[in-house]
């Protein structure tokens, strides 16, 4: 059984006291959620604040993205060790925002993976197409060669706080969410993919969430399918109140 995870990611919003209220608020609109794990990924500056504000909920705290190294001469970057140290359990990785936008490579991006894994922070690697891979008949190539490169290496003994977010590119705060089907297609592929790559037990175990444009009107059709673990959730994990329905998604 593969206990669902719902993570919202808040990307660069909110200030201290937004951060306060949304936390407050969602802490007690998933009050008593206890099959599913719950994360937000506020930024940098407000994961020693949200750890805080959730010491005695089950909600987890995750970061958005990590340094390749755990310490050194690498001003301005943030070690997976300190997100670990204030609280943390999780960091998203390769999140298509930082591929497009910070030029982040696989390379890069399975480097700190591995410093993630290495620090004890569990990674949510993404992956995903563009539209204009998906519309050239190239979706599977893309993710194949994010995973392949991303986990190089990884030996399945290191897998298990592993998590796969599959974010296809069109759909990242478009409105476009992709369709149930076209979902489970692409995780139905990637589970394949990590049953030839690390065995039975760690594709059979291993979470992967859907993101793009989920919200609380679609995540019920979405998490109906096999193999959607969880949803990876943008703007409506901002609102209290859509992101504590996601949570409660009844398939
Ligand atoms: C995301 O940023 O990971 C995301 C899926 O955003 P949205 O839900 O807003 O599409």
């Amino acid at each position: 059984m593969r206990r669902p995870i719902l993570a919202g990611n808040w990307k660069m919003n909110l200030l201290r006291r937004e951060v306060e209220r949304l936390l407050d608020e969602l802490r007690a609109a998933v009050a008593g959620v206890a099959d599913r794990e719950v994360l937000v990924c506020p930024p940098f500056p407000y994961l020693a604040q949200a750890a805080a504000i959730l010491e005695a909920s089950p909600i987890q705290v995750g970061a958005q993205d990590c340094c390749w190294e755990l310490r050194g001469a690498f001003t301005g970057e943030v070690s997976p060790a300190m997100l670990k140290d204030v609280g943390c359990t999780r960091v998203i990785l390769g999140h298509s925002e930082r591929r497009q936008l910070l030029g982040e490579t696989d390379e890069r991006i399975h480097a700190k993976l591995r410093c993630a894994v290495k620090a004890g922070l569990n990674p949510i690697l993404c992956v995903g197409e563009t539209l204009e891979e998906r519309q050239a008949d190239r979706t599977w190539d893309v993710i194949r060669r994010q995973l392949e490169r991303g986990l190089l290496g990884l030996e399945a003994a290191e897998t298990a706080g592993l998590v796969i977010a599959y974010e296809p590119v069109w759909a990242i705060g478009t409105g476009q969410t992709a369709t149930p089907a076209q979902a489970q297609h692409v995780h139905r592929r990637i589970r394949s993919w990590l049953e030839k790559r690390f065995g039975p037990g760690v594709s059979a175990s291993t979470r992967i969430l859907y993101g793009g444009s989920v919200n609380a009107g679609n995540v019920d059709v979405l998490m109906a399918e096999p193999d959607v673990d969880g949803g990876l959730v943008g703007g409506a994990s901002l609102r209290a109140a859509d992101f504590a329905r996601i949570v409660r998604f009844e398939a």
